[in-house]
């Protein structure tokens, strides 16, 4: 079966002018007999505010109920799905929504960072080959308790990706607000090159580097299952970009990237190099409150750590408590 998979990001379905758009390139591509699995975004700012909403009605809980909190944000990408099939419905294309788990896509119970452990993709076939149009909520999935689960912000990418994987798809397109993959973010530096093509390696070190345009789960992924990835404009007829396995040998610089919203923690104390105990602990803290670290450096009186702005305070709160608050109570 001849399968594209295309994934609209948040700016790309922000409002009904937009999502005419959408529905016109996907009608364009349905035409060309190909077999469509969509998967959308929340629109425009949905995420962000919906968990500005979490946190006023809990009065600023640093540490919302992760679980409660994947309820609510799958909400923003099932209104984006609901409101494109109901559009191309209305304009007599075949079309269904499916959730995360309506789609089959398995996760673990990591919540707010789940990963996937499979995806179930008889529900999504039996409709393509009952000829629909099948929408898909990006960035959430289903743990095997049946709880809902999302994948980690930016998650869509990576839901788009495993879903061209699991499906075998011929082509997996990912579409934003810009060109594709430049040198730097076009935003911050504007005579940044549109750049052909990308190797999955560099890539994934630029998103991981806080490149924006991919999410690095998304791309790892894509390199695992060697998935070809095509980042487009929704609203421009560019080329885009490929990201893709490259063997060329080049020597050429292709990226320069940067992290903004992001905080050092330096943690101090004797003979730091060797202190197994604290390096386990901090690693521990890290795991159990799902805080990326992006960045470590260890010297023989400091470990120093780059974080998320907005995780740093509970973050040091939690490192606090457990390295020096529990060792004055041993002491
Ligand atoms: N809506 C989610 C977010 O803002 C996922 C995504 O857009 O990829 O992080
Ligand atoms: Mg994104």
């Amino acid at each position: 079966m001849n399968i594209t998979v295309q994934k609209y990001g948040g700016s790309s379905v922000e409002n009904k002018e937009k999502l005419e758009i959408i529905c016109n390139k996907i009608i364009n591509e349905k035409n060309k007999e190909n077999n469509l699995v969509i998967v959308v975004s929340a629109q425009g700012k949905t995420t962000n505010e919906l968990i500005s909403k979490a946190e006023e009605y809990t009065d600023n809980n640093l540490n919302l109920p992760k679980k409660d909190l994947d309820f609510l944000l799958s909400t923003g990408e099932m209104q984006t799905a609901s409101l494109l099939s109901l559009m191309l419905n209305t304009k007599g294309h075949k079309c269904v929504c499916l959730t995360g788990a309506q789609a089959g896509i398995i996760t673990n119970s990591e919540f707010g960072n789940a990963k996937i452990i499979d995806i179930v993709t008889s529900n999504i076939l039996s409709f393509l080959e009952d000829d629909y149009i099948v929408i898909v909520t990006g960035f959430q999935g289903i743990d095997t308790l049946g709880n809902i689960t999302t994948l980690g912000r930016g998650g869509s990418d990576l839901s788009a990706v495993a879903l061209a994987a699991a499906l075998n798809a011929q082509k997996c397109e990912i579409f934003s607000d810009i060109d594709g993959i430049y040198s730097a973010d076009p935003k911050v530096i504007p005579n940044s090159k549109l750049l052909d093509e990308i190797s999955f390696d560099e890539m994934l070190e630029a998103s991981s580097a806080g490149a924006k345009v991919l999410h690095n789960r998304s791309v790892n992924l894509a390199k695992k299952y060697n998935i070809k990835i095509s980042s487009k404009n929704t609203f421009t007829n560019s080329r885009g970009s490929i990201v893709q396995k490259n063997l060329k040998e080049d020597f050429d610089i292709h990226f320069i990237t940067k992290k903004d919203d992001v905080s050092k923690i330096c943690i101090v104390g004797p003979m730091m190099l060797s202190n197994k105990d604290a390096i386990s602990k901090i690693f521990k803290v890290a795991n159990e409150e799902n805080i990326e670290i992006y960045m470590i450096s260890f010297s023989e009186l400091a470990i120093n750590l780059i974080v998320d702005t907005k995780k740093s305070q509970y973050f040091m709160e939690k490192l606090h408590e457990i390295l020096i608050d529990k060792q004055k109570d041993r002491n």
